[in-house]
């Protein structure tokens, strides 16, 4: 069984959210947001690991409201993480206003300062960890930073109503599937080397598809689908990626760059490619599920935007009698909320002294102890 979980269900906000509900969810966020005053402190949260910087907010009851996000899309190339830095820096004070603006709150409204500490890009996250001791001091507020990975997790779980997951968490720079066992997020299985989402974003740009390329192979992959009745794998076919439990993705890379090279049709690759990736993540996640025992499965990263990918994760957890969630997709990429949610989890277990805020860009799911249920 699947579910892809709607923004109503948990915090009633999603502006952003997939067109059809928009007019209603405004009305909602403009409740919301009028009765905010009356809610107490606010938990801000500032999300800089990659290319995206995202203010968030929780409120008083630790209740999600969508991000104001600014994302750095190069015209070529990947991401440079001193241009992505100078990005954040140059529209922080900006988008800090206009995440105030969205919600009707000042600064005064702001109870603690959550940020992304790692993993992620030296030099973004340095920013964001900056704007946070600066902010956190001036409005005199408690600091706290927090594990992005555990942040992707949290919100997953808060957004679906899912208990106690199999997280196959799939964005940009991580691929991992990662399960609670004994106090700790436990990574089950992990890419060897490049993110999935940054395998699918190499693949594209070698075609002069700009970034982020996931969504256009999409695209491209249904394109294909949609003229050809009867798909095969005849000379279309890829290295799996399944290392044990681990994966690896620039073997596919190199050959779906191949294929296109000896005159396949780039949508046919498309598919090809993503029906590889995605089966490989899956096969590692359903072994998670069968050795730990766990009967849910939440997706969660950017490359859950990908309908197909929930589609299979939907019919992987069907077949063993249990049940997938996905966020919605606002809150599959990375997004300040998510910070903002972890962080006032936590806060209700410690605060981040400025000693000891300084980032760290190699930090492990693991490393976190989870002391909350
Ligand atoms: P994140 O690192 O979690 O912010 O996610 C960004 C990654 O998600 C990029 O590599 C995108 O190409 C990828 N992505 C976003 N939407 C899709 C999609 N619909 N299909 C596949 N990948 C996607
Ligand atoms: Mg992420």
């Amino acid at each position: 069984m699947g579910r892809s979980c709607t923004a109503e269900r948990h915090n009633g906000a999603g502006v952003e959210e997939d067109g059809a509900h928009n007019s209603r969810r405004k009305e909602r966020v403009e409740e919301q947001s009028l009765s905010g005053k009356s809610m107490g402190k606010w938990t801000l949260g500032i999300e800089t690991t990659a290319h995206t910087l995202s203010f968030g907010l929780v409120d008083n009851d630790g209740i999600p409201y969508p991000a104001a996000s600014d994302t750095l899309r190069p015209d070529e190339g990947g991401i440079h993480p001193r241009e992505a830095a100078d990005h954040h820096k140059d529209v922080a004070s900006d988008l800090f206003s206009q995440v105030l603006e969205k919600y009707d709150l000042s600064p005064s409204d702001i109870g603690a300062v959550a940020y992304s500490q790692g993993p992620g890009l030296g030099p973004c996250l340095r920013v964001g960890a900056a704007v946070a001791r600066g902010l956190a001091t001036k409005m005199g507020v408690p600091l706290i930073g927090v594990n992005h990975c555990v942040a992707h997790i949290e919100i997953g779980r808060q957004q679906c109503g899912c208990d106690d997951p199999v997280l196959l968490y799939v964005s940009g720079g991580n691929t991992q599937v990662i399960a609670r066992l004994n106090g700790k997020y436990r990574v089950l299985g992990e890419t060897l080397d490049i993110g999935i989402g940054n395998m699918l974003d190499k693949f594209a740009r070698n075609q002069g598809i700009p970034f982020p390329g996931g969504p256009k192979i999409e695209q491209l992959a249904n394109e294909y689908l949609a003229r050809t009745p009867e798909p095969s794998m005849d000379g279309l076919q890829l290295p799996y990626a399944v290392r044990g439990m681990d994966l690896a993705f620039s073997g596919l890379l190199t050959a779906a760059q191949r294929l296109v090279d000896n005159g396949a049709p780039l949508d046919a690759v498309c598919w090809s490619l993503q029906e590889h990736a995605f089966a490989s993540c899956v096969e590692v996640a359903e072994r998670a599920m069968a050795h730990t025992g766990k009967t849910e499965l939440l997706l969660g990263g950017g490359v859950a935007c990908n309908q197909r990918i929930r589609t299979m994760c939907e019919e992987m957890s069907r077949d063993r009698d249990g049940e997938s969630f996905a966020p919605p997709r606002m809150y599959c990429i990375d997004n300040g909320t998510m910070i903002a949610l972890l962080g006032w989890i936590e806060l209700h277990h410690r605060t981040t002294e400025l000693e000891g805020s300084a980032i760290d860009q190699y930090l492990r799911t693991d490393q976190t102890p989870i002391v909350w249920s």
